[in-house]
């Protein structure tokens, strides 16, 4: 069975681990800052080393292709991100794409013909937390954010993504255009779970059977600023207060389940002093779960409770992202179990909490997703740590199961019964 070469995958895991680094074990690399864009070129640097082809389409996502032997083969994808959090891990995004770039090294040191061409895939802004939305890149390129909604999301400084991408293209040498939404026949991402699950059975490689939807809300309570020692309970309107128990009556009416994932992340008071009565808060939603129809409900629950007449302060509910939960094509889980159970790998099949590139893939091809553990199930942060078995166990699953997917397109070619894999 070929297998990674597990010492280059490791080097360059290390060697990219400079980009950002924090010195606590971590990296601040937000999408296309000079550290992402340093650790792009770095890859696609190597990438030339090697003559792959190395292209772009409008949105900043990079692809790396090794040529296939039919010309008229779809190429089969493999990918994930380089941008992190702020501060993020050195495993999260990182890893899928040194794993998928592994794979095409491996089989292009064995000379090993595949009739499909392969690429990796580097999607620009997975992470959002630079240019909101999150997967970015994979949206516009599947087709559900339009380009010039994307190109002109601003950052803190105002800088919009469009003017980044013309700061951060020229640095990464020439690149060949491609279209958005450019036809594959499959696509594969292997990832850090971000969850413990994993990591508590003892388990090194999960299949993802899909990604759980996710619906995100900003509220503003708009009360009145009043002196805090003179005015009378009466007469007050505290925008905190009826901020709290929104969030407490929010809570107690839609965590109801394990499934349900409920999260106020973000929450500002205004004016903000000590002797005011706050006029003004402002927070966020961030709500998860695996199942549409529940999810549906749970979004109606949401907008239900805020429009209630019992409130004394003004509550403004917008519902800034409506992700539907994503199944992952049966007969590419079916390929990276089988490929598990040809190694000898115990393996489960999982859904992921976190939302990936991935999803936005298995609108344009039949997808899936390899998981690895995370220590303590930590992610977006300096902690976050993949064992080095554990990474290259993964990515030879990788392996194994792009030669699989690759192997069934060829049969499909003659087979129009196997048209899908
Ligand atoms: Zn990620």
């Amino acid at each position: 069975m070929l297998t990674i070469d597990a010492q280059r995958f490791m080097a360059r895991h290390e060697s990219l681990t400079k980009w950002g680094a924090t010195g606590k074990g971590g990296v601040n690399r937000p999408a296309l800052s000079a550290d992402e864009t340093g650790a792009r070129r770095e890859l696609l640097d190597w990438a030339r080393k090697r003559d792959f082809v190395c292209c772009v389409d409008p949105i900043g996502n990079l692809f790396v292709r090794r040529q296939g032997s039919s010309a008229n083969a779809l190429p089969i994808r493999m990918g994930s991100h380089l941008d992190s959090q702020m501060p993020g891990g050195n495993y999260d995004g990182v890893y899928g794409v040194l794993a998928a770039f592994e794979v095409l090294e491996t089989l292009e040191d064995n000379a090993f013909a595949v009739d499909a061409p392969l690429e990796l895939v580097i999607w620009n802004n997975e992470e959002g937390c630079r240019f909101p939305p999150t997967t970015m890149g994979s949206a516009v390129h599947g087709g559900s954010l339009s380009l010039d909604r994307a190109l002109s999301a601003v950052d803190r400084e105002g800088i919009n993504v469009g003017q980044a991408l013309e700061r951060s293209l020229p640095a990464l040498g020439s690149l060949t255009p491609v279209d958005l939404g450019s036809p594959c026949s499959g696509y594969i991402e292997a990832h850090i779970e971000q969850g413990p699950v994993l990591e508590a059975l003892g388990l090194s490689v999960g299949v993802v059977s899909g990604i759980q939807g996710i619906a995100q809300f900003v509220f503003e309570v708009e009360g009145e600023e009043a002196h805090a020692g003179t005015t009378p309970r009466d007469k007050r309107k505290d925008a905190l207060r009826e901020a709290i128990n929104l969030v407490e009556e929010l809570a107690s009416a839609i965590e109801h389940d394990d499934d349900v994932r409920f999260t106020v992340g973000k929450f500002e008071v205004a004016p903000g002093a000590i002797n005011t009565i706050p006029a003004k808060v402002v927070f966020t939603l961030d709500l998860r779960h695996p199942n549409s129809e529940e999810l549906a409900r749970l979004i109606q629950v949401v907008l239900a409770m805020c429009s209630s007449p019992r409130r004394i302060c003004g509550v403004l509910c917008r519902q800034v992202l409506n992700s539907p939960p994503v199944q992952f094509d049966a007969a590419v889980t079916a390929v990276i179990a089988d490929s598990c159970a040809k190694a000898g790998i115990e393996t489960m099949t999982l859904p992921s909490g976190a939302t990936h590139d991935a999803k936005h893939m298995a609108e344009l091809c039949p997808s899936g997703m390899i998981f690895i553990p995370c220590r303590d199930g930590i992610s977006h942060s300096d902690r976050e740590h993949a064992s080095a078995p554990d990474m290259i166990q993964g990515a030879n699953i990788l392996l194994a199961s792009i030669i699989r997917l690759a192997e069934l397109k060829s049969v499909g070619a003659s087979d129009q019964k196997h048209e899908r894999v």
